[in-house]
Parts: C-alpha cells; sequence; structure tokens
C-alpha cells in the first residue's frame, strides 16, 4: 500500500510518501520557512499559513514525483492534525481531507508527539513494546510509557519551557540567529576551553524546567563571558540535565527499551550521552535518522498506517477536526 504522510504543524511544510509493502520511505519532502520567519526571530503562525497554503501543492507533487508515483496509486492519506499552530494545521489537515474525499480513500489524523515517538522506528520491521519515549523537540519535552501505537502514559514533562524552545531563547539572547539548537550545537563541537556551571533546576521526581537556565545564560552575559563559553555551557547543562531525568525514568520503571525523538534528538552531545547511557545502564536506545528529527511526513505516514491497522482498516470521519492542543494520551 503506498500512503501519504502530511505534516503543517509548525514551519515545516512537509510530505512523504511510504510504501508499507518494502516498509520504505519512497519520498520524504521538506520545505522550509526559515527565510520568512527570520526577520521575527520566532514562527509567526500566520505567515506559517500563508507560506503553508503556498507550498502545499509543489512538495506534495514533488513528493509523488520522486516516489515516482501517482495520485492514483495512494490508498491512504496521513496528516497531523494535532498540536500546533491552528491556522497552519489546517492548511495540511483540509489539504489531505481534500484528497481523501476526492480519490475515495481513508484518511488517518495523527497526533504530531505520536508521529515523534514512532520516528526512530520507521525502517525497523518490528517495535518491541513497551518503551520508554523521550520527546526533545521545540514545543515539548515529555517522557512517556509507550505500550502500543495509541497507548501513551506521560510519566514526566517540562513544567515551562521546552528544551527546544530554550536552546532557540538562548540562541537569540546571545545574539546567534534562530532556529538556535543547530547553532549552539555547532558551537558546542568547536569549542573547546573550560564550561561555566550552571545551575541544574530542581523539579520533582521526572517533571523537568528549563525556563531557569534561560535566567542563568541572561547573568552569564550581563558579567561578559564569552558568546561560545556560554552557549557550550548552556548545551552541556541542559543535555545532562535531560539525560539524568531519563535516567531516572529508567530505574524507576526498570524498562530497557528508549525511544528519543524531536529536533533536540539531532543534538550532538545528546546522542554521545545516550551511547554512554546504553552502556552503563544496559539499555536499547532507539534514535530517528537526522531527516526525521524535525518535522517531517515521513512519520506522520509511518503512524497513521499502523494506527490505520490498529484500528481494523478503519479511517477517521470527515467530521474530525484539527485542534491546537490535545493531550497525548486523548488522542483521539
Ligand atoms: P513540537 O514537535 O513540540 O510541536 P516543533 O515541531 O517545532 O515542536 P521540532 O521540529 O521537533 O519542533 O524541533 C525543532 C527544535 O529542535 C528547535 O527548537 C531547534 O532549535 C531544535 N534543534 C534542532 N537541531 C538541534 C540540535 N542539533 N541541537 C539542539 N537542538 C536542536
Ligand atoms: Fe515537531
Amino acid at each position: 500500500m503506498k500512503v501519504i504522510g502530511i505534516d503543517t504543524s509548525c514551519d515545516d511544510t512537509s510530505v512523504a510518501v511510504y510504501d508499507t509493502d518494502k516498509g520504505q520511505v519512497l519520498s520524504n519532502i521538506i520545505s522550509s520557512q526559515y527565510e520568512a520567519h527570520k526577520p521575527y526571530g520566532g514562527v509567526v503562525p500566520e505567515i506559517a499559513a500563508r507560506e503553508h497554503l503556498k507550498n502545499i501543492e509543489p512538495v506534495f507533487l514533488a513528493a509523488l514525483e520522486k516516489a515516482h508515483v501517482e495520485v492514483s496509486d495512494i490508498e491512504l492519506v496521513c496528516v497531523t492534525n494535532t498540536p500546533g499552530l491552528l491556522p497552519a494545521l489546517l492548511v495540511g489537515f483540509t489539504f489531505a481531507k481534500g484528497i481523501a474525499f476526492a480519490r475515495y480513500i481513508p484518511f488517518k489524523a495523527v497526533h504530531h508527539i505520536e508521529a515523534h515517538i514512532f520516528s526512530p522506528f520507521i525502517k525497523k520491521q518490528k517495535i518491541d513494546f513497551p518503551f520508554i519515549a523521550l520527546v526533545v523537540s521545540g514545543g515539548h519535552t515529555i517522557l512517556t510509557i509507550t505500550r502500543n501505537f495509541k497507548n501513551h502514559t506521560v510519566i514526566g514533562k517540562t513544567v515551562d519551557d521546552a528544551i527546544g524552545e530554550a536552546f532557540d531563547k538562548v540562541a537569540k539572547m546571545l545574539g546567534l540567529g534562530y532556529p538556535g539548537g543547530p547553532v549552539i550545537d555547532k558551537i558546542f563541537k568547536e569549542y573547546s576551553g573550560e564550561y561555566l556551571e550552571l545551575p541544574k533546576p530542581q523539579v520533582q521526581g521526572v517533571s523537568m524546567s528549563f525556563s531557569g537556565l534561560k535566567t542563568a545564560v541572561r547573568r552569564l552575559i550581563e558579567k561578559g563571558h564569552p558568546k561560545e563559553q556560554i552557549a557550550a555551557s548552556f548545551q552541556r547543562t541542559a543535555i545532562d540535565y535531560v539525560v539524568g531525568k531519563l535516567r531516572k525514568a529508567i530505574k524507576e520503571t526498570g524498562i530497557k527499551r528508549i525511544s528519543v525523538s524531536g529536533g533536540v534528538s539531532a543534538n550532538s552531545y545528546l546522542r554521545e550521552k545516550l551511547s554512554e547511557l546504553e552502556e552503563k545502564e544496559k539499555v536499547t536506545v532507539y534514535l530517528p535518522d537526522m531527516e526525521y528529527t524535525s518535522d517531517n511526513g515521513a512519520m506522520v505516514a509511518f503512524t497513521g498506517y499502523n494506527l490505520f491497522k490498529l484500528d481494523e482498516e478503519i479511517g477517521d470521519p470527515f467530521t474530525l477536526n484539527a485542534y491546537p492542543s490535545i493531550p497525548l494520551t486523548g488522542v483521539r
């Protein structure tokens, strides 16, 4: 079966074609709106929606062309319907419904965070449940116990900013541009000096907090420390902190399989720390390929298809809508 996956939840217009018989992603086209939002130092919802509207059809056609498939070959359309910027979500969601309606094929709505959780498994034949999922993205930082494609228990999350948001805000404060994660990571890789001590936020259990780190960074800027030193120290503290919480979750649950996903899962120091964790704690960490770390249609197609199978191959009703925020456990 050829499945389409569409995501327009934030500032990337993404469409993928997934071949379920081969278990292979045939194309995964991502059009970034980076330039449109750059002057504002962050994503502007109305601009995002307008850009999606402009990009969705060409991106869709490019995905078909790269996959060498026709619209008539598509048998299922999967699309993100929550969470995200509503004007942005609606573009992809309406487009997906339109294709399904016109072609008399089912469509399946996908929770964006659920899609991130399964992004490390796109090329796997089999997923062993349960596993712990750590999602580290631009809008979320959560830890779950995931028991199947639609059964997640959130065991911990950030009480304030998301980790990706903290990377972006720190980069903005340091005048490093947007998005901040890749720039800070690059500086970190090139940095060889001493690290500054940043206070690790004290939050109970496996809950997390990142807004205090921002304040600590502001103080270091005021004290006149070099940008590179602040950026590298921030990355080290934020990642050590999140890995510490993950280690705690492993100890508390006894679960030895871990999925780590979302934009920040591209981080070089996080990946280094996770491989150390694998050795020390005798656990297996599943990470997405780099192209599936930030938003992409492939993870939506993969997750949507598996939900479709789980729901006895019945698509979602056309009356279903898109929503800015639905908690992970109450997905549909
Ligand atoms: P959400 O998935 O929570 O709705 P989103 O879709 O905007 O939010 P993603 O696309 O998953 O988030 O991730 C984007 C975030 O990842 C940004 O905050 C970006 O700075 C961060 N990021 C990307 N690459 C890196 C990196 N190498 N190191 C750290 N952070 C990174
Ligand atoms: Fe995302």
